[in-house]
Order: C-alpha cells, then structure tokens, then sequence
C-alpha cells in the first residue's frame, strides 16, 4: 500500500496516528536542525518534518529531496506549533519516521505551487506540470464536478446521452470548418462539427425524444482570449416542445448546477429580455445586468444644433459613470483613446461633467448650452457628481462601442463583482442578420432555426425584420448557451435556404439529408448547447476558459506542448493524394 491517507486530509483528530503519504515535493525548507517538506498531491498539501528526533536512517534521504520529487513518508500526525489559517491541513504536522524516494525529478522549469513564477509560454510547454499546480488541479476538479452534475440531471429528467460522429460533412455554423483528408477516398474531406447540429436533429427524427451530449465541437476561427478551436458543448435537443418548455427544464438545469456546484440558490425566475431591448439598453446581446449604467438614446434631442458629428449620426446615446464628475483630463483621453481603438471603433468621446454645485462643463460647450445638457443629464438619470459619456454614429456600431465603454467603465468602478451571478434569458433574436459587404443574409443562429409562426408573412416583404424562436442564456455578459426550436417543415427549410441564397442544387447538396428526414415525419423540437468551457470559466471566477480545460491551445491555434499543428512526411502526403506547397 502506498499511502494510507491523501495529503489534503489529516487534522487535529488525527493526532498520534501513524500515517503514510505519497505524493511530490513542492518546497524543501532546509533550516539547520530542522528540514520542513510540503508534500503535494491533487487533494492538499500536508507539511513533514525531519528533526533531531528523526531516525539516522532518514537524514541523508531527507537532505537528497529536491522540487517534484516523488517520495513515500511515514510517520506520526502531530500537532503543529506554529499553525497555519489558511492551509486545510495547517494544524498538523508529521513527524517522519520513514522515507522512501519513488522518483527523482529534473528541476522543474517553473515553480509548481499556487503562484508561479513561469511565463505562459512555458506553462504551456509544460502544461503536464503546470496542471500539477493546486489553482488548475481546482478548475479541473470544478469541470468533473460541473460534468457529472449536468450528467445527474440530464439524466433524471429522461435524456439519453448518444455520440454522433466527428467526421462529417460541413455543417454552417457560422465558422470555418477544420477538415480532414479521407485516404480512401482520395481528394475528398470530412469536415469536423462545428456542433452536432444536424444529427440531434436526426435523433427527432428517429423518435429519441430526450439527447444529450457533452461533445466536442471544432470552429476554425482567429482565437481570441475566450476561443478554443476545439471547445465542448453540452448538447441538448428534444421533441414535441415549445420554446417555453426549452427554457423551463434548462432554468432548472441552470440552477441546479449553480446549485449543486457553488451551493447557489436562485429563488426567482430568471428574467427574460427581447433580443432588441437588450440592445437598445445595453447595446449587447449578452448584456452583463449585475450593474445599471444603462444606455440612453439622445438622438432626437442631440440633433440639429449645429454640431456636425452629433448631426450625421444615425444614433446618439451615452451612459452614466456614477460619482466620476471628478475624473482628471488624463482620464477622459484614457476613455477616448479606448473607445477609438480599432475594435470598438468610435471616433471620438463625448462628455459632461455635473459638478457637485450642480454646474455642467463639457467637451461639447461650444455647441449646447449648459441647461440643453443638464435637460439630457436628467433624462438619463446622472445627478451632481457623475459623468455622462457619449458616443454617436451608426446605430449598430454606436451601442457595441456604448456596451464596451459600459463594461470598462464596469471594470473600472467594481461593479463586475466575480461572485455575484445575473443569469437571464435573451429572446426574440432576428432570423436573419444582413451583409453590407456579401450583399446577403446570414442565419443569426443557424439555418435550422424556425422563425415565430406571425413573422413568416414576412419572408416576402421584410425578411431582416422576421424574429426567431431563438433563445440564449446569458449571465454576467457572457453568453453561456444558445439554441432555438427548429423548423420541422421541409417546405419552410427551404423557403429559408433560398432567403439565405442558397440554390435549389446547393441547399440540396449539402443538406439534403436533412431535408429528405424531414420528409418521414419530423416532430416538432428544439434544443440548446451550453458553452460547457466558458460554463466552468464562469463558475471558476475566471475570464479565461483555458485554464479549464486540460491541454488547450495558444492564441496562435498550437499545441505548445506537442508541438502541433506539425507538417506531415511525403509518404503521408502521398497516401492522401495531397500537394502542399512548402513553406518559402
Ligand atoms: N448548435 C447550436 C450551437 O452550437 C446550439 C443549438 O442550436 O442547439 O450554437
């Protein structure tokens, strides 16, 4: 038997026990008389002690240990002298008797404890000792605990877990596919899913009313700080339901995790938001509603006095940062210069200033008198002491920038609070969302999702103005699960491939499979996939999903630690019939 106990489990209690431990050495304390070892394995860290009364036999191992060694100690719980809060086993100590090496290790690249003196780079090379560190070894602890708990309900509530397959044909999802040459089928591909789409839609078809599945999904997209090209989702589909029976069995799944994971109880109804209200009042689709700051529209009342930006913008609207009346020039161009950057893109930053004596001063004076502004700053609810900060332009653009300087401003005041939750629902999204530069519409969701029965008069008229059955669950700005109930109707599925400006030939190319089940006897059904990364991210307090998930990829799309992606050997590319032209 190697080890009687973890390292994360003896106490007071355990006093006087003789014990063995197995697991690595994170630090060795060397003091003269006295050599104290942190011993470490995923459940805790437990603190040995070799002194003057230690046997002979045990000193010269003792005086070998180094970093991630991987020794075997006996001894005896005692009670520590100087106890330490904020270890779980900081009350005790052992009083080694027997020690036994069980592997050497190299000096680690990196310190492996709670905070590392590592750079990211390194840590990823190394990821299979970086996940030795308590912090990771706690995220992923938190994603086995979140998997089984979304298994336990799933489960209950009668969804058969079922795996669809990872080579397919391409599925629009919005992304890029990955894909994969096939051998025996020289110049064809697989695509890899994007998201399991079709076949749970199959699965309707088939008659298994409930499917779940906790899957991986690919998208070949530019990565940005949340993005993984492989993710997973937890994947839901079921039959004969409305959107409201959708959102009634996953509120529970939502607080039944949140439950179950972080012992959180939500006792009201989570709220529901039109697609277009959360816009126009935080200028997102996943607003983050654990703080006001709403947005305000100003636009009838800025136009017309003469000042020329406010004038040729489509939308006027600005935000209140409650008791910042006092920020300094500097940090007014600190705004401008972040509401300017590329990626939020607006021209310039509007502000005002309500002074304590209830006197107005603003970037804007020349064009408004002082009572024109104090008129706006009440209408959007700022009193003496807060700063108003306007944007304008194009309508769309306006309140994705009005989102991003609300949530900086967010950041800025501590109002995004890590622990505090605002779960909610966002509904009604378009069907459709236009393309200036393809001159076409694309599916907000995806294809397969069905438009409100009233709205479908609108396919002829006003296409862009048709709203989906579509839903996402949203909480603290991040968009944690989407989905929609679909269109069972082969008829309808087409009508909708054509607006998406798919030809006949084309939408029977490359769903036609689909279509064809449809013609069997499709129920009517719907479902949702859970982000299931960014789900542990959230519950982890973290902003990025890396660090939940085991062996993830750079910003770059590599594996830093295989080394892949990796070119392949002529003899490889010659079995699949594949040229690549050799990197200059
Ligand atoms: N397949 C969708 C997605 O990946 C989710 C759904 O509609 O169920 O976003």
């Amino acid at each position: 038997m190697y080890r009687t106990h973890t390292c994360g489990e003896l106490r007071i209690d355990n006093t006087g026990m003789e014990i063995t431990l197995a697991g690595w050495v994170q630090k060795v304390r060397n003091l003269g008389a006295m050599t104290f070892i942190d011993l470490r394995d995923r459940y805790g860290i437990t603190q040995l002690v070799v002194d003057e009364n230690t046997p002979d036999t045990v000193r010269p191992t003792a005086a070998e240990l180094g970093r991630e060694y991987v020794i075997q100690a006996t001894g005896t719980v005692r009670e520590r002298s100087a106890k330490n809060p904020k270890m779980a086993t900081g009350d005790i100590e052992i009083a080694v008797t027997a020690l036994n090496i069980l592997n050497r290790s190299e000096v680690p690249p990196f310190t492996i404890e709670e905070h590392s003196d590592g750079g990211d780079d390194l840590r990823m090379k190394y990821r299979y000792l970086d996940l030795r560190r308590p912090p990771l070894q706690r995220n992923i602890m938190l994603r086995h605990r979140m998997a089984q708990s979304a298994r336990r309900f799933l489960d209950n509530e009668g969804f058969l877990e079922i795996e669809t397959p990872f080579l397919i044909r391409s599925t629009p999802e919005g992304a890029r596919d990955f894909v994969v040459p096939s051998r025996m089928n020289p110049g064809e591909f697989y695509a890899l899913p994007q998201s399991p789409q079709t076949f749970k839609q199959l699965l309707m078809v088939s008659g298994y009313d409930r499917y779940f599945q906790i899957v991986r999904c690919f998208r070949d997209e530019d990565l940005r700080a949340d993005r993984q090209p492989e993710f997973t989702q937890i994947d839901c589909e079921m039959s004969f339901v409305e959107q409201e029976d959708v959102l009634e069995i996953f509120e529970r799944f939502a607080k039944y995790l949140f439950r179950e994971t972080l012992g959180i109880e939500f006792d009201y109804t989570f709220p529901r938001m039109p697609w277009s209200e959360a816009m126009a009042r935080y200028g997102s689709d996943k607003p983050d509603t654990r703080f006001g700051m709403e947005i305000n529209e100003l636009t009838d009342k800025a136009h017309g006095k003469g000042f020329v930006v406010f004038d040729s913008a489509e939308y006027i609207g600005g935000i209140v940062a409650e008791g910042c009346a006092g920020y300094t020039r500097k940090q007014l161009d600190e705004l401008t210069e972040f509401v300017k950057r590329p990626q939020i893109g607006a021209k310039g930053l509007v502000w005002i200033r309500i002074a304590e004596d209830g006197s107005v001063k603003s970037s804007i004076d020349k064009f408004f008198t002082a009572d024109e502004l104090l008129d706006w700053s009440k209408d959007c609810g700022a009193k003496a002491g807060d700063l108003m900060l306007i944007l304008a332009g194009d309508r769309m653009k306006t309140l994705a920038a009005l989102n991003a300087l609300r949530l900086e401003m967010g950041d800025r005041l501590g109002l995004r609070d890590p622990n505090k939750f605002a779960p909610m629902w966002v509904v009604d999204f378009p069907l459709l969302e236009w393309d200036d530069e393809t001159q076409r519409f694309y599916a907000m969701h995806h294809p397969f999702t069905s438009p409100k029965p009233e709205d479908i008069p609108l396919f002829d008229t006003d296409p862009g103005k048709i709203r989906a059955n579509a839903y996402d669950f949203v909480v603290n700005g991040t968009e944690v699960g989407g989905g929609s109930i679909r269109i069972f109707d082969s008829a309808l599925q087409s009508r909708l491939f054509e607006t998406l400006g798919f030809t006949h030939e084309a939408a029977e190319k490359q769903f036609g499979f689909l279509m064809n089940a449809f013609k069997y006897g499709a129920p009517p059904h719907g479902g949702i996939a859970f982000g299931f990364d960014r789900f542990c991210s959230l519950f982890g307090g973290a902003d990025s999903i890396r660090d939940f998930i085991a062996f993830p990829k750079n910003n770059a799309g590599r594996d830093m630690m295989i080394d892949a992606p990796a070119e392949l050997a002529d003899a490889q590319l010659d079995e699949l019939a594949l040229k690549v032209e050799k990197k200059a």
